[in-house]
């Protein structure tokens, strides 16, 4: 189970941090995407669901993945029917990916 507070992914204006080995601009740039997903209130219309970034045997995850907010804890829960990772994002709340704009969440 990743646990990710993407706030520590990126920069004081809230860009994914420069400089930073591929693997971790992998995972930023995906769990950004899944923010995106969560939180995109026109999602049922059109199919952009996010790749994992699990990597197996050596290879990246070619499962896709349809993160949901929780109504429990406001997180968002991610997991992939493919590899079987899992995953929940925190303090994505008025991240650039966040698409709610609802007040509740913030
Ligand atoms: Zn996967």
């Amino acid at each position: 189970m990743y646990v990710s507070n993407i706030l520590h992914f990126l920069d004081e204006s809230g860009n994914i941090q420069k400089d930073t080995p591929s693997d971790f601009q992998e995972m930023a740039k995906s769990l950004a995407e899944f923010v995106n997903y969560a939180t995109d209130p026109d999602v049922g219309f059109y199919d952009p669901r996010p790749y994992c970034f699990a990597i197996i045997n050596n290879k990246r995850c070619d499962g896709k993945i349809a993160p949901v907010i929780s109504l429990a804890d406001e997180n968002i829960y991610w997991d992939c029917l493919t590899c079987g990772s899992a995953g929940v994002i925190t303090h994505w709340q008025n991240t650039f990916w966040d698409l709610s704009n609802n007040d509740d969440f913030h």
